[in-house]
């Protein structure tokens, strides 16, 4: 995944790691992300590649954001 424009978007808006998302986004860490929370974070996701011109599908963004917490951190 590194290189991908998702990977860096995570990076650059601490949605990479649950302890980002908790430090910055205030998202508890120890549940799975619920919809409402990928939501979230995808909308975020969303507008930093928007901001950059990088183009990407809503479903790649959500696939991309449940794989990666798919795996226990
Ligand atoms: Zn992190």
């Amino acid at each position: 995944m590194w290189g991908h424009p998702v990977f860096v978007a995570q990076h650059a808006t601490a949605t990479r790691c649950r302890r980002c998302l908790k430090k910055w986004h205030f998202i508890a860490q120890g549940t799975a992300l619920d919809d409402e929370q990928i939501d979230y974070i995808v909308a975020i996701l969303e507008r930093w590649l928007v901001a950059q011109d990088i183009e990407l599908t809503n479903r790649e963004l959500r696939q991309r954001q449940r794989s990666l917490f798919e795996k226990p951190q």
